[in-house]
């Protein structure tokens, strides 16, 4: 496969492994001591990139602790705490690996079928490979029940090429990382992303392990946003839901007025309060609704338009520090610069 021998040529780091973190100092010496050996062991060049993400705790210091000796490691501090979705695409956006691997840092995805996945991409010339967990048991009856409804959710909406049961823990291809950095979008959500891509892709199963230490990054409030964002990404249907429920509205108003009609025809017209009033909090409910769908995607009108970056770096370990720029020698940029922004790049 072409692409396959371009992402082989890709520069000398064959491999990067991108591990979003946030608040993870109790996990983080077990992954390390976990992942180092299957990267040593695979004899590649690669690289580790570990995204701070905006931690308060002493996730930070970890990191710079074993970076000293494990130049592989690189790190990528956020200014402030992005979500889990913006710290992986920091890290994408600055792996330089032929191979990418993201990875979470609880170790719920074993490091280990790593190799497997690069085996799996290399032989078979495959772009993207999906870590697809067979045995959820270790989650919580809740956890799973809202996973197995997100998964059905997503491929009516994206599409049956997203992988159910496949999170974060996934292989990309220099082309596949490529392309999904050259998407416009801002609220990424990657597990529907990728598989909309198109790529070639193929699986790897594996246990999903209970969290090694430490607490979820994940609460409801969380989940729920990763839900609604990803309705919201991938699909206008919410807004034809809005339309179907002024319809079925409209219909019921329509055999109320005929019911009122002959009420007051027969003169019975005083014992209406019931069905006025099921009537007023009906259409006012469906109003509601349909208002916080639009609210929606108007919201993601206003981000789209914003166009502000979704993280902020404050400073990667691969990126020397700036040295202060020498005083300009005479006032320069009011002849040709005129206050005219440039566009930020996206960082
Ligand atoms: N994470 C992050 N930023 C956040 C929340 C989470 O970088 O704001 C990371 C977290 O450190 C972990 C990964 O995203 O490496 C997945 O989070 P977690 O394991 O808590 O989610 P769960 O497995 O419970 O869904
Ligand atoms: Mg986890």
């Amino acid at each position: 496969m072409p692409e396959e021998r371009d992402a082989d040529r890709h520069g000398p780091v064959v491999l990067s492994v991108v591990i979003p973190m946030y608040n993870e100092e109790e996990v983080l010496p077990a992954l390390v001591s976990r992942l180092r050996p299957v990267l040593t062991e695979l004899g590649v060049a690669h690289e580790v990139v570990a995204v701070d993400d905006g931690s308060g705790d002493r996730t930070a210091e970890l990191l710079a602790a074993f970076r000293l000796g494990w130049p592989e490691l690189r790190v990528v501090a956020l200014r402030r705490n992005s979500g889990h979705q913006a710290a992986l695409t920091a890290g994408l956006d600055r792996a330089v690996g032929a191979y990418v691997v993201s990875l979470d840092a609880d170790l719920q995805d074993p490091p280990e079928k790593i190799p497997d996945m690069l085996a799996l991409a290399r032989a078979e010339g495959l772009d993207i490979v999906y870590g697809v967990r067979d045995d959820r048991s270790s989650d919580s009856g809740f956890k799973r029940w809202t996973a197995g409804f997100y998964y059905r959710l997503m491929r009516r909406l994206a599409g049956p090429s997203v992988p159910a049961q496949a999170g974060d823990f996934r292989l990309l291809s220099r082309a596949a990382v490529d392309a999904l950095k050259a998407l416009p979008d801002q609220q990424r959500v990657y597990r529907l992303l990728v598989p909309w891509l198109g790529f070639p892709s193929g699986r790897v199963t594996y246990e999903r392990a209970p969290r090694t230490a430490g607490r979820t990054k994940y609460p409801l409030g969380r989940m729920i946003r990763l839900g609604v964002d990803s309705v919201t990404g991938f699909s206008a249907a919410p807004l034809r839901i809005a339309t179907w429920l002024g319809a079925g509205a409209f219909v019921v108003c329509l055999g109320l007025l005929v019911y009122t009609l002959t009420a007051f025809a027969l003169g019975r017209t005083v014992p209406g309060w019931t069905s006025l009033f099921t009537g007023i909090v009906f259409i006012g409910g469906v109003q509601l609704i349909c208002v916080g769908l639009l609210g929606e995607y108007v919201g993601r009108i206003y981000t789209a338009v914003q166009n502000r970056p979704t993280y902020f770096v404050r400073h990667d370990t691969a990126v020397p520090a700036p040295t202060p720029p020498a005083p300009p020698a005479r006032e320069q940029g009011a002849a040709e610069g005129n206050g005219a922004r440039v566009p930020a790049p996206r960082a």
